[in-house]
């Protein structure tokens, strides 16, 4: 079953999304050479805490963290640990919050020093194929319809589309209906109509798109061990069009900021 929202839920979602983009620029603002991911986390929770908010992804299923951080060839789902970030490095920065009932879920990819054009490019298409995504979120369309746009574009580039993660809805709970694969064909999958609320999250590879979980029960990682890149944004279909509840522009503001960070366009 999919829950449609109200205008006044949306709202709701709108603030929680844009906690987390808060929490994805501090982080990125915090990022320096020899940081543990620890560390990071440790940051994003208290200010969620601190914003009156809950971190969802502690305890979910045995989360032990705030943040997904996902580094290199890890895809998503990295538990924060004491590895440090070094120059060259490339992290997938994915938090969910819960405030006043409802849940924001979104991620941010980091590019840290000196990182190769390769990287660069990788998550610069990643991006694109987000919004390309987006832009396929309107009324009369269907869920098939952002995923072909994201498949698309990240194939073309010649990279792996990753099909056992996939995007969801969200709302009061962190996955409800429908699921946003990042592959299929145009004109799948469910209608999207006003008051859907979904997390569209390409998890694009630099290699195959095949992946392999951790020992750790949750890291995934790429089979081939290249790097793979993560964006997620919250998107609720409002008067027919696509509404970007969550925002960038935290992320960016630290890249701008911060010299260890690479800006990507
Ligand atoms: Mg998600
Ligand atoms: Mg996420």
């Amino acid at each position: 079953m999919i829950y449609l929202k109200t205008a006044e839920e949306i709202e709701l979602m709108r603030q929680a999304a844009l906690l987390v983009s808060k929490t994805l620029g501090l982080v990125g603002s915090e990022i320096k050479e020899g940081i543990t991911l620890k560390k990071l986390d440790k940051i994003a929770e208290e200010f969620i805490r601190d914003n009156k908010a809950t971190p969802v992804f502690k305890g979910y299923n045995g989360f032990p963290a705030t943040l997904c951080l996902s580094m290199n060839e890890a895809v998503v789902h990295g538990i924060p640990n004491d590895t440090v970030l070094k120059s060259g490095d490339l992290i997938s920065v994915d938090c969910g919050v819960k405030k006043d009932g409802f849940i924001g879920d979104h991620a941010f990819t980091y590019c840290c020093g000196e990182v190769s054009d390769e990287i660069k490019k990788l998550v610069k298409v990643t991006k694109e194929s987000l919004y390309l995504g987006i832009e396929q979120a309107k009324a009369g369309n269907r869920i098939g319809d952002i995923s072909f746009a994201i498949q698309n574009h990240a194939e073309k580039n010649g990279y792996g589309v990753v099909r056992e993660l996939v995007g969801h809805g969200l709302g009061k709970n962190l996955h409800e209906k429908p699921e946003v694969p990042n592959y299929g064909k145009r004109g799948s999958g469910p209608k999207i109509q006003n008051g859907l609320t979904i997390a569209i999250e390409p998890m694009i590879n630099m290699g195959k798109k095949e992946v392999t979980q951790l020992n750790d029960g949750w890291t995934i990682v790429t089979t081939d061990r290249k790097p793979s890149a993560h964006f997620e944004h919250d998107v609720a279909i409002v008067n027919g069009k696509a509404d970007i509840l969550s925002s960038f522009a935290y992320a960016e503001e630290a890249m701008n900021k911060n010299p260890f960070l690479v800006k990507i366009p």
